[in-house]
């Protein structure tokens, strides 16, 4: 049966990514050697390095002015990176997740954290938008895509200091102003390829600006000054980012997928939309188009785990919802295909046929 992939990260990939990375684990460019085994400072793996820069550059547009940095240690890894570099006294961030809320922990290590507006009071619900960005905080850091409650921010905010940014689970999906951030980050895991490396885009101006020692891997400059090769970079999810980006490139771009993504979503909201059993999580003028989450109503509440069942028999994959939000969780990211968003909807009309009363 053919499995629909709806999980949460690590995710769905185009199939065409999954085959050429299995090629060249097989053999690099006819080589005789696997892309595990060869030197990462060899031409063969240098050209795959610089072609997933310049391809990352270009699909997002990425202007001259901004560096494109590939890291271990993930999203994460960043909630502490960013305020070791850049948070002198204070740093202001918004609340609207669980991932926000590590950040923040991270960002109380360095300094004082301005917590500018919190979604907290609706069980992250929606995206606060009533709330003045400190003009006096070293940087302003926001989650654009909660991937846990299936919230979004999908306009670029204007900021007076430094925006930065975990798009862990949005980048690529849409069209966007990078020119409005001094610092966009995230885990390749849910939309640019499998887990172990970390994309940073960088307006390296914004740094340098902090009275502390930086331990070396922590430092960004000394990134930027090795061109991701300070240390041994994850050479594999570098291979299968850059045949992301291509597949992406030859899908017809960022412009393509934003379209592609406002359809899928739009059709799985209408369906939760007009359902007698299911119903949506977040508040409709904040809703994801990559996570969408939904529960069932009241009255049908007791039939949740079932329903997972069902989908599962009918090869649904990874649709059961974060504990923190319940019911269930579709994350459609650019990989996965309309057809499956359609084979998601047969399912619940089908049980709701069965169920409702
Ligand atoms: C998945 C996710 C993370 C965590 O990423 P890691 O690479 O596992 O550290 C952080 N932020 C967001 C928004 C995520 O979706």
């Amino acid at each position: 049966m053919k499995k629909h992939n709806f999980s949460a990260g690590p995710s769905i990939l185009a199939p065409v990514v999954i085959e050429n990375t299995a090629a060249a684990i097989l053999d690099l460019n006819g080589s005789g050697l696997s892309v595990m085994e060869v030197s990462h400072r060899g031409k063969d793996f240098m050209a795959v390095m610089d072609e997933t820069v310049t391809l990352f550059k270009q699909v997002l547009n990425v202007p001259q002015e901004y560096e494109v940095l590939f890291l271990g240690g993930g999203a994460s890894m960043q909630f502490c990176m960013v305020p070791f570099n850049l948070l002198n006294k204070k740093a202001a961030y918004l609340e609207t997740g669980s991932w926000a809320k590590k950040a923040i922990k991270e960002a109380g290590f360095f300094g004082k954290v301005d917590i500018v507006a919190s979604s907290k009071d609706k069980n992250f619900n929606y995206i606060p938008r009533d709330y003045t960005i400190p003009s006096d905080a070293d940087y302003f850091h926001i989650t654009t895509n909660n991937t846990i409650f299936g919230t979004q921010i999908t306009e670029d905010i204007e900021s007076p200091v430094p925006l930065v940014a975990d798009m862990s689970s949005d980048i690529f999906s849409r069209p966007m102003d990078v020119s409005k951030y001094g610092i966009i980050y995230g885990g390749a895991q849910k939309n640019l390829g499998p887990a172990g490396v970390t994309f940073v885009v960088i307006r390296p101006d914004i740094l340098g600006k902090v009275e502390r020692q930086i331990p070396s891997m922590l430092d960004y400059r000394v990134h930027l000054e090795n061109g991701s090769m300070f240390n041994t970079p994850p050479v594999v999810p570098i291979f299968a980012v850059r045949e992301t980006l291509k597949w992406l490139k030859d899908l017809g771009g960022i412009e393509k997928i934003g379209e592609i993504n406002l359809k899928k979503a739009g059709m799985l909201y209408d369906a939760i939309d007009n359902s007698e059993i299911f119903t949506g999580t977040a508040q409709k003028e904040s809703r994801s188009l990559m996570n969408v989450c939904f529960v069932m109503k009241d009255r049908y509440k007791d039939m949740e785990g079932e329903f997972i069942s069902f989908a599962q028999e009918r090869g649904m994959v990874g649709i059961k919802g974060h504990r923190s939000v319940g019911g269930f969780r579709a994350s459609i990211y650019n990989a996965m295909p309309v057809e499956s968003i359609r084979a998601l909807i047969d399912v619940m009309k089908e049980f709701e046929e069965l169920k409702a009363v």
